[in-house]
């Protein structure tokens, strides 16, 4: 394939030679550096910060041996990336998932400190993962795979330290287990304290009311911030969405009593349409009885290909990175590109769609109500309270608003698109943050 040559993947190439570290146009940590140079570059700041944000700070990889149901043994590599702390402890999702590589995890890791950095959170940014399928294994398995995870990262988490949360393939159930493992190596005086290890665990365990739909109620507020400014308006819309987990399903379900038609969904068992709207409530119903939306009888089955083509006025994708490359994102007829996932574009889908006057509203901005209700779970936990649903919601509409108002402002002051905007909203503070503290020694 050719090289890259735009200015952020030029930025990436110059910094990681200066380093004499291997680089690599067509790998998404790479690229996702590059576009934060790029940001970091409009604004200026100091050479030392864009060596500082190249790596993580720390990449702990583990291997855990579990022996399963039927007493044979299996060995689970887990990862834990610890990108930056300048701003508080590391704070990220932990996902199971079968093809989970290194890479991808270092991504993650380092949009979680630009998440935390623009929603103005005293998180920085960390990742981890589990190369496992939990839908291949028995519930059993999964604590036993849980708790040894957590028993092996030991004292590389603590909630004054690096705090997991759900993401891909975990739910509060794996949090739980997360929790009460860790607490039982907790010393007596620290055991109130120690379940805040993890965020997005249960109601009855520490949890905070309205985490579950966070991320997707988040995001619904950054569209009401945006979207009047777009000329369009919420109950006038219509949209398809990729995944219809907790993300995607949410989004829906927050979406149906403001009025907008959701038409299509595609998830890993296939892709339907309905022209009138798909009920997102009932959806979900089957969702979670089925495993995913193929054979929805209130819908038509069509093509992944079709998916893609189908007109509305926002394409929301909620499933895994890099799902919209060039190819796809030649196929799509929308106005918005709503980033619910983390990292779903690659750098030559997104020159493309700008070039054709979509707008895309970047990941971090979009799916960062996640984090902001796990940082009211912690808050909570460390003051042993618990706020209502109302309360909540109230601040994470604060929080939320705040930060796109923040993303509009840079792309006004910096003449640029809204992803390079929100970067470097986050670097500001960053910076900042940095000239503050000073770098020790
Ligand atoms: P989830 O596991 O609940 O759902 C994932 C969805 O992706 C499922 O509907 C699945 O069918 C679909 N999917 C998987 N492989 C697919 C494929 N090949 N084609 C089409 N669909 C596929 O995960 P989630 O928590 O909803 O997370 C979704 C995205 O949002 C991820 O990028 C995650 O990192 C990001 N995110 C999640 C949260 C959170 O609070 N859960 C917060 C911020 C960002």
């Amino acid at each position: 394939m050719d090289s890259c040559n735009t200015p952020a993947c030029q930025s990436a190439r110059e910094l990681f030679a200066e380093l004499k570290e291997h680089y690599d146009d067509h790998n998404l940590y790479f690229q996702t550096i590059g576009s934060v140079l790029e940001a970091a570059n409009a604004l200026k700041v100091p050479h030392r910060l864009k060596l500082i944000l190249s790596q993580p700070k720390n990449e702990i990889m583990i291997h855990c041996p579990v022996k399963m149901d039927d007493g044979s043994w299996k060995l689970f590599k887990g990862y834990r990336v610890q990108h930056n702390n300048v701003l508080g402890p590391y704070k990220g999702g932990i996902r199971f998932h079968p093809e989970v590589m290194l890479d991808e995890v270092k991504t993650l890791s380092l949009l979680m400190t630009m998440k935390c950095a623009l929603a103005r959170l005293p998180f920085g940014g960390a990742k981890g993962a589990l190369r496992l399928d939990p839908a291949s294994v028995s519930a059993d398995e999964l604590q036993r795979v849980t708790r040894r995870l957590t028993a092996a990262l030991g004292s590389n988490i603590g909630p004054d330290y690096d705090i997991p949360a759900p993401d891909v393939g975990t739910n509060s159930q794996i949090m739980a287990w997360m929790a009460d493992t860790y607490s039982n190596f907790a010393e007596p005086s620290r055991k109130v304290i120690a379940s805040g290890v993890v965020t997005g665990k249960p109601i009855e365990f520490g949890g905070s009311f309205g985490r579950e739909k966070a991320t997707g109620q988040g995001l619904v507020y950054v569209l009401d911030e945006l979207l009047p400014g777009m000329g369009m308006e919420i109950s006038q819309l219509s949209y398809s969405l990729i995944g219809f987990g907790n993300v995607g399903s949410w989004t829906a379900r927050l979406l149906k009593p403001r009025g907008s038609r959701l038409k299509a969904v595609m998830d890993h068992t296939g892709a339907i349409f309905c022209a009138d709207g798909l009920d997102a409530d009932q959806l979900a119903q089957y969702v979670s009885t089925h495993g995913g939306v193929a054979n929805f009888p209130a819908a038509q089955a069509i093509s992944n290909e079709s998916f893609y083509q189908i007109e509305v006025d926002l394409f929301i994708p909620a499933a895994l990175e890099q799902m919209i490359d060039l190819e796809h994102a030649e196929r799509l007829n929308c106005k918005v590109l709503v980033e619910a996932a983390n990292a779903p574009t690659t750098p030559r889908a997104e020159n493309y769609l700008l070039q054709q006057g979509v707008k895309i509203l970047p990941a971090i901005l979009c799916n960062s109500g996640g984090v902001t209700v796990s940082y009211f779970e912690w808050k909570q936990n460390r003051q042993s309270e618990q706020w209502s649903e109302a309360d909540v919601d109230a601040r994470l509409k604060t929080t939320m608003n705040a930060s796109a108002r923040r993303v509009l402002k840079m792309a006004k002051q910096l003449d640029c698109d809204m992803r390079t905007a929100s970067f470097a909203a986050a670097i500001e503070h960053i910076d900042r943050v940095y000239e503050a503290r000073g770098v020790f020694p």
